[in-house]
């Protein structure tokens, strides 16, 4: 299978001991058959370990301890597995986290989520244009060549620096004969809010936002940043249009996660705007919505 990437992806790296919101911690891991099988086969401390602290009901995955972490974190944040056995012990969700794919007849596409603080501070500082290589046309169904020329389209349109970010939005929409919705800060509030919701610190800001009126203006050194979240956002679920159809929908759901980031962080930066305050932003919003299909589909209906 024919593997495409961004231009920063082979960068990334798991700053693990050092992560402040690891992966690791809050999030239900389910561990392959093969992976099921071979931790089976561990014998000594390790292989003890793994027979008390993996569960069997439903599919197999580690058992959390209370306060939510994985029990093979250990105190320094650090993986015992990997401490142990090396990375390639790891199951397939571990190895793969952060990264998402989107599939093709003869390609996959590869990408960094922006859960992980790591791709987040990576993906929102890169300041050359968003890349990903172009996919031969001669091994692409016909549906496929349409999509690559529409999505490229859509690229080139929201990189177009000489016009502002929201100029940009403005003409995508108005090339495609979209238009965003007219609701207050109260509104989206509301609508996030009635969403599943895993942290508390999501629904603790998504009050403070329908509350907030006035939210601080962008400087504009925050363009190129919130130009590679859209085109983050459009690199992640634009492709699945291809499976229902929902082109349209996928780029307001876009422009709609570049215009809730980019107000949270407004709003989070009376004391002075930063990357660490956007990227956290970010992960938070992607762990939210990006992360719960459930989510997603309540995002998307808004639009049709
Ligand atoms: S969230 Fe990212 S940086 Fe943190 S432990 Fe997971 S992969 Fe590593």
């Amino acid at each position: 299978m024919n593997l495409l990437k961004p231009g920063y992806y082979q960068q990334f790296q798991c700053i693990a001991g050092r992560c402040k919101h690891s992966c690791c911690v809050g999030w239900e891991i389910d561990i392959d058959e093969e992976t099921y099988l071979r931790y089976q086969s561990f014998s000594g401390p390790l292989g003890e370990r793994l027979q008390e602290h993996i569960s069997v009901e439903n599919t197999p995955h580690f058992i959390l301890d209370d306060k939510e972490r994985c029990p093979f974190l250990n105190e320094d944040n650090l993986c015992d597995i990997i401490l142990e056995k090396g990375e390639s012990a790891l199951c397939q969700i571990c190895t793969d986290h952060p990264r998402f794919r989107n599939f093709y007849t003869h390609y996959t596409e590869i990408g960094l989520g922006l859960c992980c603080e790591a791709a987040g501070e990576l993906i929102l500082s890169q300041k050359e244009r968003f890349f990903v290589p172009e996919a031969d046309e001669m091994l692409l169904t016909e549906e496929e060549k349409c999509f690559f020329r529409f999505r490229k389209e859509i690229f080139r349109m929201i990189q177009e620096r000489e016009f502002s970010l929201k100029q940009r939005v403005e003409n995508l929409l108005s090339k495609y004969q979209m238009s965003f919705p007219d609701k207050s800060n109260q509104e989206w509030a509301d609508i996030f809010l009635s969403l599943e919701r895993l942290d508390e610190t999501w629904g603790r800001l998504l009050r403070e936002f329908s509350l907030s009126e006035e939210l601080l203006p962008l400087g504009k050194e925050w363009e190129i940043p919130l130009e590679q979240l859209l085109c983050y956002f459009v690199y992640r679920h634009l492709a699945q249009g291809l499976s229902d159809g929902c082109f349209r929908e996928r780029i307001l759901f876009s422009v709609l996660g570049l215009w809730m980031v980019s107000s949270l962080f407004r709003m989070v930066s009376s004391g002075g705007f930063s990357m660490d305050k956007l990227v956290e932003i970010a992960r938070l919003y992607s762990s939210e919505i990006e992360y719960s299909e459930e989510n997603i589909q309540a995002l998307l209906k808004l639009f049709e």
